[in-house]
């Protein structure tokens, strides 16, 4: 117990609160929006989250969906 690190209270309450979200987020540290794809999983960055759209669906259309 001694050597067990303490989580930081608000990283663990942000990594709970958004286990389970499969939509957009907003990184305060890096100032960017990201989300994890919904069929391969790869994780998309965008400055905003309009572009975020963008490069989803740029995403799914071209890289794992093959043009669906
Ligand atoms: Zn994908």
């Amino acid at each position: 117990m001694l050597n067990m690190e303490i989580p930081d209270p608000f990283a663990s309450f942000v990594a709970d609160k958004y286990k389970n979200f499969k939509g957009p987020k907003y990184d305060y540290i890096a100032k960017e929006w990201s989300m994890n794809c919904g069929c391969c999983d790869e994780e998309i960055f965008a400055g905003n989250r309009k572009m975020l759209t963008k490069i989803r669906l740029y995403h799914t259309r071209n890289e794992c969906c093959g043009g669906y």
